[in-house]
C-alpha cells in the first residue's frame, strides 16, 4: 500500500512556481490556503502578481524542452536573462543578455536582434 503524500500549506508559505508576469520560475508567498492546507492563491514576490489557483494544483505548461511560456514582447516591460517572449515579427526569443539598462539582445532562431525594454521606466 503506497501512501498518497499530500503537501500541506499554510498561509505565508513560500513556494516556486511560474509567474506569469515574470514570464519566470519565481519565489511566490501563500496568500489563501483551504483548510486542506491546499493554495488558492499566492503573490509573486518579485512582481506582487497574485495567482490564483483551481483545486490546489498548479498546471504545468510545458511548452517545449524548457517549459517556459513566451508572453508577447513588450518595450515597457523589462526583462531578464533567460526570459522568453513572443515577437511580432521574429517569432519566439530567448533573452541572451542585458546590455544596458533599456537594452538586451534576444536571440530569435540562430538570429540575435537588439530590442529595447524597459522604456519609460526611466526619466
Ligand atoms: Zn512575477
Amino acid at each position: 500500500m503506497a501512501a498518497t503524500k499530500t503537501e500541506k500549506y499554510a498561509v505565508g508559505d513560500k513556494l516556486q512556481m511560474m509567474c506569469s508576469a515574470c514570464d519566470t520560475d519565481t519565489e511566490h508567498t501563500a496568500q489563501t490556503v483551504t483548510k486542506l492546507g491546499k493554495i488558492t492563491s499566492a503573490v509573486c514576490d518579485t512582481c506582487q502578481t497574485a495567482s490564483t489557483f483551481k483545486s490546489g494544483v498548479k498546471t504545468s505548461v510545458s511548452v517545449g524542452s524548457k517549459g517556459k511560456a513566451a508572453g508577447p514582447y513588450d518595450r515597457h516591460k523589462k526583462y531578464r536573462k533567460g526570459q522568453a517572449m513572443m515577437h511580432d515579427k521574429f517569432g519566439h526569443g530567448e533573452v541572451t543578455a542585458v546590455l544596458e539598462p533599456q537594452k538586451i539582445d534576444v536571440l530569435f532562431g540562430d538570429t540575435t536582434r537588439r530590442l529595447i525594454h524597459a522604456q519609460g521606466s526611466a526619466s
